[in-house]
C-alpha cells in the first residue's frame, strides 16, 4: 500500500508529493514552501533581480557622479601615460 503524502506549494498552488519538495531545517514541517521547479524559479528570478538591481544602481550613480567618472577616466589616463612613458606629465596634472 502506498501513502502519499501531499502539499500545496504556495507559489503554484498545486498538491504535490512531498518528494517535490525540498528540504528546509528551519521550516515547520521540514520542507520549503515551495516545490522543486518553482524553488528553481525563484532562485533565477531573484538571481536576474539582482544584476537588474546592481546594474541599474551603476548607471544611476554614473549619471549622478559625471564628473567623479571623468576624473576617473582622467587619472586612468595618466597612468596609461606614465605607464608609457616611465615618466608623469606633470604639464597636464592640472
Ligand atoms: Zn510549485
Amino acid at each position: 500500500m502506498e501513502t502519499q503524502i501531499l502539499k500545496q506549494c504556495r507559489k503554484c498552488g498545486q498538491d504535490k508529493s512531498i518528494l517535490q519538495f525540498r528540504k528546509q531545517s528551519a521550516a515547520k514541517d521540514g520542507l520549503k514552501p515551495y516545490c522543486t521547479p518553482c524553488d528553481d524559479q525563484i532562485a533565477k528570478d531573484r538571481y536576474n533581480a539582482n544584476k537588474i538591481q546592481i546594474t541599474s544602481k551603476i548607471r544611476e550613480w554614473q549619471k549622478k557622479n559625471p564628473k567623479k567618472i571623468k576624473k576617473y577616466r582622467w587619472r586612468w589616463k595618466i597612468k596609461q601615460e606614465i605607464k608609457e612613458n616611465n615618466e608623469p606629465k606633470e604639464a597636464n596634472l592640472n
